[in-house]
């Protein structure tokens, strides 16, 4: 259920609702919006108690969410959501994320973070823990990675996408980190869920790689339920039977997940195609789609990357692919950031 407050109700008011939801046994999450306060309910398991929460002082209306991500859904959120992240925001424009698949060492760290401050992008990506599918593949640096990126963040300002592959390390990460990255492996691990929805940064949740929409929004409501409304969903591609490219993208989600979902989404066409040559195009796609940004592993040189060379841009082709993008949200009225 979702109460809706009516346009003036005092703070009295709405705490007096939070504290009725709470004395029936029910959670209330509190939703300011521009307008009106609403108060979502979780834990019920029907309408008990509608009829009581409908007499109280400044209650307009209390209405019946009918989707199962309650938290996530539009019907409780009517506004898409925006939130700043270090130096930037996610939502209401189109946040650029990128940088190299892994931490490899200070070097290239360093100089992939002062080639995109240059260009102006405020958020880097780069794996210290990576789920790689063979044992025998660049695992990552682990805690040497995180001290990297901790100097890196202090010396040039950019903030940090930086993956949690399990609860054990989800503390550490979460002191360096800007924002915490769930990998498509781990959409369905719900112990680790569970850990980051109280995580005080925001996560970025990147869609299983088979995981249909309901599956992936329910994912989402783990973490919000749980305390955390920062959440950012990232399409990555889904398998399929196609071979031509390492996943198929799923551009056609972001206008059903706009639709459905207040939180904003955004597109890793590295992931999504396996290419770098294609990255480009898809980068575009995703922009004029409605998408709210993307996540893009670019290296200094790619050739010799310990993972994701293939599908990394080098430095020139990201700042010409940086420089399509504008001229493209000029015309879509939106704004790079
Ligand atoms: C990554 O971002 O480098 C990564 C491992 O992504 P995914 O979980 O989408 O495979
Ligand atoms: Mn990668």
């Amino acid at each position: 259920m979702l109460v809706v407050m009516n346009a003036n109700a005092t703070p009295e008011q709405i705490q007096a609702v939070a504290e009725k939801i709470h004395a029936l046994g029910y959670m209330p999450h509190v939703i300011a919006g521009p307008t009106r306060t609403a108060i979502g309910i979780t834990g019920n398991r029907g309408p008990e108690g509608r009829e009581a929460l409908l007499l109280m002082p400044g209650v307009e209306d209390v209405v019946r969410v009918t989707v199962g991500y309650k938290l996530v859904s539009r019907e409780t959120h009517p506004d898409s959501s925006t939130f700043p992240v270090a130096s930037t925001r996610v939502g209401g424009g189109f946040t650029l994320i990128a940088g190299p698949c892994s931490v490899e060492n200070e070097k290239t760290t360093i100089e992939s973070a002062q080639f995109l401050t240059r260009l102006g992008v405020k958020l880097m990506r780069a794996g210290a823990y990576k789920p790689r599918t063979s044992p025998y593949a660049f695992q990552g640096l682990g805690e040497e990675g995180l001290r990297i990126l901790a100097k890196v963040r202090a010396e040039t300002g950019i903030g940090v996408v930086t993956e949690v592959l399990d609860v054990e390390n989800a503390g550490r990460i979460e002191e360096v980190a800007d924002i915490l990255q769930v990998g498509t492996r781990n959409m369905q691990n719900y112990p680790l869920l569970r850990r980051l929805a109280s995580a005080s940064k925001p996560i970025l949740l990147k869609r299983g790689m088979a995981a249909t929409v309901e599956e992936w929004l329910l994912a989402a409501e783990y973490l919000m339920s749980g305390g955390n409304r920062r959440v950012i969903l990232c399409e990555r591609g889904v398998r399929t039977f196609a071979d031509h490219t390492r996943n198929t993208l799923d551009l056609s989600i972001i206008p059903v997940v706009k639709h459905l979902s207040h939180l904003p989404v955004i597109i890793d066409p590295s992931h999504g195609t396996g290419r770098a040559e294609y990255v480009p195009a898809m980068s575009r796609a995703a922009l004029a789609a409605g998408a709210d940004g993307l996540i893009v592993e670019v290296h200094p040189d790619p050739r010799n990357a310990l993972s994701d060379g293939q599908q990394s841009l080098d430095f020139p082709a990201f700042e010409k692919m940086y420089a399509s993008l504008k001229p493209l949200a000029q015309v879509l009225e939106t704004e790079i950031l």
